[in-house]
């Protein structure tokens, strides 16, 4: 090709947008043309090139929106140390057809029993998916939008919100909320109710909710929304970080038997 029609066809890919046929048009010309293949197979070679691309850009780009504390998959986490854990259901939902459906997910249990981990894979697996996922800590999330109530920005920011799919509320219940923060979060429940799915953790029975939230009538009206349609998890068992450290005594107890002796 002469000069001119290279940079014409380099200056419509870029304003098409198609990054990767233009970085790549002329290395797969060349191998097509090696080959004796015909102008439609060089032209699938390149569109699938773009495509397969802009998917894993995308891929990125929802794990990065997504905003997980710590990356946690169900690879890592392990059924056998939280034996009343339902693992069936988890892994039902790790399929994530409770998206399509606009279903909520609660874990339930106390601290150190895996329910962060467990939000984690199951949106983490959302992502893969494709859905657009976003995780949020409960005090983060609270924190967030009472400074963008301060200078204007509320409803951007709840707009905002309304783009993903799933949303991730961890840590539900550890610090009580003040009443404006209550509302805030309600707000949050609310408009997602039938329209994206919300997966929450907690350490609180339903009985407890009341106290955190500061009204009884809001909570009602929270816990109405989130378990219409919900599947809870409930994580009974004792402290993972606290049986890894207990194991981890023992083991070193047994090698050092006097060290308990004293
Ligand atoms: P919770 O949110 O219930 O307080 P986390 O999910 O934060 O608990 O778990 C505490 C730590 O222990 C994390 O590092 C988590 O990855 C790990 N953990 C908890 N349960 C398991 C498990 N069953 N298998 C593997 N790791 C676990
Ligand atoms: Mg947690």
């Amino acid at each position: 090709m002469s000069d001119k029609p290279t940079v014409l066809l380099e200056h419509y890919l870029k304003q098409l947008k198609l990054p990767t046929m233009l970085r790549e048009y002329a290395a797969i010309a060349a191998s097509c043309g090696k080959e004796r293949l015909d102008y439609a197979t060089f032209l699938l070679r390149l569109a699938e090139r773009e495509v397969i691309d802009r998917e894993q850009r995308a891929a990125e780009r929802r794990l990065k929106s997504a905003n997980f504390p710590i990356v946690k998959t169900i690879d890592t986490f392990d059924f056998k140390a939280q034996p009343s854990l339902n693992e069936e259901l988890v892994r039902q939902l790790l399929r994530g057809e409770y998206i399509h459906r606009r279903e909520n997910i609660l874990l339930v249990g106390n601290v150190g029993t895996g329910k962060t981990h467990l939000a984690s894979a199951l949106a983490f697996a959302a992502c893969a998916q494709g859905h657009r996922v976003r995780f949020f800590s409960v005090t983060g999330l609270v924190t967030h939008l009472l400074e963008q109530r301060e200078v204007g920005k509320l409803e951007r920011l709840q707009k905002q919100i309304e783009r993903y799919d799933l949303l991730v509320l961890d840590e539900l219940g550890y610090v009580p909320f003040s009443k404006a923060s209550a509302e805030l979060l309600f707000e949050v429940v609310s408009r997602a109710y039938e329209r994206r799915s919300l997966i929450v953790t907690t350490n609180l029975p339903f009985e407890a909710w009341t106290e955190v939230m500061g009204n009884a009538r809001l909570t009602g009206a929270l816990l109405d929304r989130l378990t219409h349609r919900v599947h809870i998890i409930e994580a009974n068992g004792e402290s993972y970080r606290l049986r890894d450290s207990k194991d981890r005594m023992k083991r070193k107890d047994k090698r050092n038997p006097e060290d308990k002796k004293e």
